[in-house]
């Protein structure tokens, strides 16, 4: 798996978990440990700390245009395409945030903005 970059924020384990506030010690998201190819994440905590994260690198070719979007069950966000568990946002910790995400399975990209 590729690095880890993070801005305020700390994630339990180096390819996936609990990723938590440095702040505020809440969590503000869960990754999937092996679906995704990348995995970026900004967002801003309930506290005021603005934090992000990023996993794995984009500098690979086989990517694909995002299709439609994320489908969201029980919170997880899933691909449509193949059903991979991808991440969870705790949204009740955090006032806003954006993601960019690559499929492992599938190639595409998906990106949101809240
Ligand atoms: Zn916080
Ligand atoms: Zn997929």
């Amino acid at each position: 798996m590729g690095s880890v970059k993070t801005v305020g924020t700390r994630m339990l384990k180096n390819n996936g978990s609990w990723i938590y506030c440095d702040d505020c010690n809440n969590t503000v998201a869960y990754l999937c440990y092996s679906h995704y190819d990348y995995f970026k994440y900004d967002y801003k905590c309930n506290c005021g700390n603005h934090g992000s994260i990023e996993v794995g690198s984009k500098d690979h070719t086989h990517f694909k245009p995002q299709l439609n979007e994320l489908e969201v069950i029980r919170k997880r966000m899933r691909c449509p395409n193949d059903d991979s568990p991808l991440f969870s946002i705790v949204d009740k910790n955090i006032e806003r945030f954006e993601y960019e995400v690559i499929c492992k399975k599938c190639g595409h990209v998906y990106t949101e903005k809240i």
